[in-house]
């Protein structure tokens, strides 16, 4: 039987309120329709990259410029910006630092292969802000956590990687299942997967150490690969204790722990793992880390560091299968060096912190108001809605809570309202340059939608 009611809304209702919101988009953008009407963009479906038929816009809307927690399209609408490019841009579009970075390096080489002063400083720096660890360099928080990967496998000569159901860790097909009704599987959608993906990867719940132990038991795994919390599929926070359990099960069981931290470094300085005092083997963030160039870092524990030497010192001569030609670059080093010593600073975390509680507490208020069943999540910097009762538990609850299409008369509504957020699910980001105002008005947007939905 159809649902009549998503999220406590009627369908009915989430169907006009979405058509109503898609019409004035397009009514408030002739010269964006212009600019696409005949059609001829040249791109496979459209879109230079197909995320971006991902937003529930009926078109893509074409920037102009973003500058701060700005953002402004072809048709001049000043967007407040709380996607912020899905965290590439946490710390605010362009920060001045990074700007300043860009237009000195620019005239110095962008690619050589080699290392500058600026990458001693950084690998400095890295320490510094993340923990004593052997860091490199990436361009994606994917090929990161591809190479972590190898780098568990190899030290530990075991096959299988676990993870946990309704997580993300970029295109990265080890990371692709999900726990099925018969046990792990590969997701379905993926686009021309052979590989059979369960024979190199188990998948278990969230917040389920026994389910953990039980994998790890079986001796094949290499590493568990993890975000402190599940940023992927709604917001599910770990359970107290949960860390500190998964850490001493790999290091009984002789499996790595790898911790992604590409969103939950949104926690404040040094991400979740210094906040909270993870200690994992090896360290993953990517996205903002360069203040939006495109660049990751992984890093390993000495004691890893040290097994990989000694397993690298025997391997045969060939391809490692790690790194790319333009990764670590002199314009990568420039910009993490501006970010991690100018932008990722106590003070910066302290105004994205306050903010983002600020806006925590104003939609909860909302939610209240309008007596609807959903619940607000926050991790520092990273504030997230669920359009469902809540706290969720692991990836499976975080499955059936999430509800696609009232999500999209969201957006839909505040984007009416001029401010935006990510479009895969409801998650905002607060960065030093978000004004007060700008929090103020999304809460304000968030409530009006909300009176839309529930004709309050
Ligand atoms: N790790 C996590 C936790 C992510 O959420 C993502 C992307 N959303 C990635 C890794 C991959 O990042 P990228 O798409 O930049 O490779």
């Amino acid at each position: 039987m159809a649902q009549d009611r998503i999220g406590g809304v009627p369908v009915s209702r989430i169907d006009a309120v979405s058509h109503a919101a898609a019409a004035a988009y397009a009514a408030a953008r002739p010269r964006t329709r212009a600019a696409l009407a005949d059609g001829a963009t040249g791109w496979l479906d459209d879109v230079p990259m197909h995320w971006m038929k991902d937003w529930p816009q009926p078109f893509p809307m074409l920037v102009a410029q973003a500058k701060g927690a700005v953002l402004t399209d072809i048709d001049g609408h000043h967007i407040d910006d709380f996607c912020l490019g899905d965290t590439g841009s946490m710390f605010g579009h362009s920060p001045s630092p990074v700007a300043r970075e860009i237009r000195a390096q620019a005239g110095r080489g962008l690619t050589y292969m080699l290392p500058t002063e600026d990458a001693l400083a950084v690998g400095r720096l890295l320490c510094d802000r993340f923990g004593p660890m052997r860091w490199q360099v990436a361009t994606t928080a994917t090929d990161a956590n591809r190479f972590a990967l190898r780098v568990a496998r190899a030290v530990t000569g075991r096959r299988k990687v676990l993870v946990f159901n309704g997580c993300y860790h970029g295109t990265v097909d080890d990371a692709m299942v999900r726990l099925g009704p018969q046990g792990t599987a590969a997701r379905p959608g993926l686009v021309g997967q052979v590989a059979d993906l369960t024979a190199t990867a188990v998948a278990c719940e969230f917040n389920d150490l026994a389910g953990v132990e039980a994998a790890l038991a079986q001796g094949d795994i290499a590493a568990i690969l993890t975000e402190p919390v599940m940023t992927n599929s709604c917001m599910v926070l770990p359970d107290p204790g949960f860390h500190a359990g998964l850490r001493d099960l790999a290091t009984r069981y002789g499996a790595l722990l790898i911790v992604d931290e590409t969103h939950t470094i949104s926690s404040g300085l040094g991400g979740y793992t210094r906040v909270h005092g993870l200690r994992p083997d090896i360290f993953v963030v990517g996205k903002c880390v360069a203040g939006g160039m495109p660049t990751a870092v992984w890093g390993l524990t000495e004691a890893v560091a040290a097994r990989f030497a000694a397993y690298d010192a025997t391997r045969p001569p060939g391809h490692s299968g790690m790194g790319t030609t333009l990764s670590a670059n002199p314009m990568q080093f420039a910009c993490l060096r501006a970010t991690l010593a100018e932008v990722m600073t106590p003070e910066n975390y302290a105004r994205m912190e306050a903010g983002a509680a600020r806006l925590q507490a104003g939609l909860t208020k909302a939610i209240a108001a309008a007596g609807a069943p959903w619940h607000v999540v926050r991790v520092g910097a990273r504030v997230e809605f669920i359009c469902a009762p809540g706290p969720l538990r692991n990836g499976s609850q975080a499955e059936a809570a999430h509800a696609p299409m009232l999500e999209a008369a969201i957006h839909q509504c505040l984007l009416k309202r001029g401010c935006l957020i990510a479009p895969f699910h409801n998650m905002m980001l607060v960065s030093p340059a978000t004004t007060k105002a700008q929090i103020d008005r999304l809460i304000a947007a968030f409530a009006a939608t909300l009176t839309e939905l529930f004709e309050i």
